[in-house]
């Protein structure tokens, strides 16, 4: 069986990455959604466990001593990271995994895995960007002006991901990022084992004929 893509997600705050995950999850039977770790304090509806792992500041960092996390970053004032067990899991088990991650620890999963696909969603434009956090209603002026704030920071890293997707229409955006992903599963970085058993053969062939 090969092994599944890594694919990390990020994008601004209120691009709808969330909803494109779901919608992905739901929709195909082939992708797994890893679970980060947070110092944040849960918003009204979410689940220890389901939309994150709810940490006290000194549980995530004996987490970080203890080489845990495939990657963490500090985002808004809060510690973010992937554990990596469960990720290695899903990948040797052929899943597509999904980390929807922010972009320092994007840039890190990236270097120490050059095959993991990064794609970006973002919406069409500032103003629609700056009306989905408001419209939220889950966060303080204050917080919003920090998160529009990180997002001008965010845009100039855009160009270090594979592939940019506007999330305008849900359902397009949805279909685009399963193809983006489906097509990774051809790159070469994907095909090691398949690239060496190949090698060995023709080798193998050549040998016998001489
Ligand atoms: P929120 O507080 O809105 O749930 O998430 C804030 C930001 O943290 C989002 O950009 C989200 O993608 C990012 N984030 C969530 N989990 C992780 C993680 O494990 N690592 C990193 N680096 N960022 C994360």
């Amino acid at each position: 069986m090969s092994r599944g893509v890594l694919t990390v997600v990020s994008g601004f705050s209120g691009a709808g990455k969330g909803t494109v995950m779901k919608g992905l999850l739901s929709k195909y039977g082939n992708y797994a959604l890893s679970i980060s770790a947070t110092t944040r304090k849960p918003r009204e509806g979410e689940q220890d466990g389901r939309e994150y792992f709810f940490k006290t500041k000194e549980e995530f960092e004996k987490m970080i001593a203890e080489h845990a996390f495939i990657e963490y970053a500090r985002y808004v004032e809060n510690y973010y990271g992937t554990p990596g067990a469960y990720v290695e899991e899903q990948l040797a088990q052929g899943k597509d995994v999904l980390l929807e991650i922010e972009i320092q620890g994007a840039l890190q999963v990236k270097k120490q895995r050059p095959d993991t696909l990064l794609v970006f969603i973002t919406p069409p434009s500032a103003e629609i960007l700056e009306q989905r956090l408001v419209g939220r209603g889950t966060e303080t002026p204050e917080v919003i002006a920090m998160r529009m704030n990180r997002a001008v920071e965010e845009a100039a890293y855009m160009d270090a991901y594979d592939y940019i997707i506007v999330n305008d229409r849900l359902d397009d955006c949805i279909e685009s990022m399963h193809q983006v992903i489906q097509s990774h599963h051809a790159a070469s970085s994907q095909q090691d084992e398949f690239i060496r058993q190949m090698q060995k053969e023709l080798e193998e062939r050549k040998e016998r004929k001489a």
